[in-house]
């Protein structure tokens, strides 16, 4: 009998039976999950990535390129979108585990993606609203930084950016999603 589980997109994953410790792809979100030895305490298959996956949505390329780098170097997978629709787009396919976003960005701007992701009646994907979202920005007027909360950023990062500050904002993010 094939074994049944979640992957941590929401899409069901199906492994032939006998899988436990190997690893098989979410046909969804394409991640890589090594299947769980252990079932959890109500006999459920469960299932961990291999990386945890950031996406970048920025459309300046140098910058996303030295965004990327510094993740990746940190083990993260790293997606890069280069406008608010394609980022959007991605939040709902790839379900990142954290956005990192711009707000002047081309077609939809940083402050309508953030408020369209953290939007719990959004149906186009319906547990994206509890992805962690870090605008970071060349705009540090108080109006910005306070728009940016109301909108459900969960942290606001001025630029020019320190690359320690960007990675501890990820890593409490990333923890913090972790527990709840
Ligand atoms: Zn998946």
């Amino acid at each position: 009998m094939p074994m049944n589980f979640m992957c941590v997109c929401g899409a069901q994953v199906v492994a032939p039976d006998g899988s436990e410790g190997k690893k098989a792809r979410c046909p969804a979100c394409k991640r890589v999950l090594t299947i769980d030895k252990e079932r959890d305490s109500k006999g459920r298959v469960t299932a961990t990535p291999e990386r945890q996956r950031i996406l970048i949505v920025e459309d300046d390329a140098d910058l996303a390129a030295i965004v990327r780098e510094l993740l990746e170097v940190e083990g993260y997978e790293v997606l890069v979108a280069y406008d608010g629709s394609t980022g959007l787009d991605m939040v709902y396919e790839k379900a990142p585990d954290l956005v990192v976003l711009d707000l002047m960005l081309p077609q939809i701007n940083g402050f309508e993606v953030c408020r369209k992701i953290k939007d719990p009646a959004n149906v186009a994907n319906k547990n994206c609203w509890r992805t962690p979202v870090i605008i970071l920005s060349a705009r540090s007027k108080d109006r910005d930084v306070r728009y940016g909360k109301a909108v459900g950023a969960d942290a606001y990062l001025q630029k020019p950016f320190k690359t320690t500050e960007l990675s501890e904002t990820i890593g409490k993010l990333l923890e913090k999603k972790a527990v709840e």
